[in-house]
């Protein structure tokens, strides 16, 4: 028997999210970071540097916005110890394939909360002799700050809620949402 498409659970309009940020509102501010850092950034060849897994998807969307040359890298970076609350413990989990001794970094990140991950991932970049090192975040979820970081280039503050989508997951869901909601109820997945 065929199955009409309206049986189908989908994803997008799962229930248990609220939307924060539509697909339209982050493309759109996208856009305008890419012009910002194509201005700034004019003929420096800075190397980007994406924070795995979340940030790819505004990384790759972010880097096509920005008209001069470039260079990427990846990091995988965990501030969990065995509890899901931030630790304080940051571990490298994958580190840059190239040196950056004299390099302009701009570290990618999806959102920054209480700030420990990025406080340590930046000083540990400069103390391997960048020529600069900035951050583009595109969450600042400000009201749970422990460890002042600056943030170079910002999408948008949000409230404290757990969101999800855009590279954001919960249990590693949600990541493939093109716009950034709020889980509603954490315990339904
Ligand atoms: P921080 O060290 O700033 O507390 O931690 C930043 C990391 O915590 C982010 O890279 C992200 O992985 C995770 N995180 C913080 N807030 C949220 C949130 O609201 N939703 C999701 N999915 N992850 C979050």
């Amino acid at each position: 028997m065929a199955t009409s498409s309206a049986q189908i659970p989908s994803e997008f309009s799962n229930p248990n999210l609220e939307v924060l940020l539509s697909e339209e509102q982050i493309q759109t501010r996208i856009k305008e970071l890419g012009a910002e850092i194509t201005h700034d950034y004019a003929g420096r060849n800075p190397l980007l540097i994406g924070v795995l897994k979340g940030a790819c998807f505004f990384m790759s969307d972010l880097l096509r916005a920005i008209d001069t040359r470039l260079g990427i890298e990846f990091m995988a970076i965990s501030s969990y110890g065995s509890s899901t609350r931030t630790s304080g413990e940051v571990r490298i989990l994958k580190d840059l394939d190239v040196p950056v001794e004299g390099r302009d970094l701009i570290v990618i990140e999806d959102i920054v909360d209480t700030g420990l991950t990025l406080s340590y991932l930046l000083a540990n970049l400069k103390s391997r002799g960048a020529a600069s090192v900035k951050l583009v975040a595109l969450l600042d979820k400000y009201e749970r700050r422990e460890r002042e970081v600056e943030i170079d280039y910002l999408g948008f503050k949000i409230p404290d809620h757990f969101v999800v989508g855009y590279g954001l997951d919960f249990a590693e869901r949600y990541r493939n949402l093109p716009f950034i909601a709020v889980l509603k109820n954490p315990d339904l997945g």
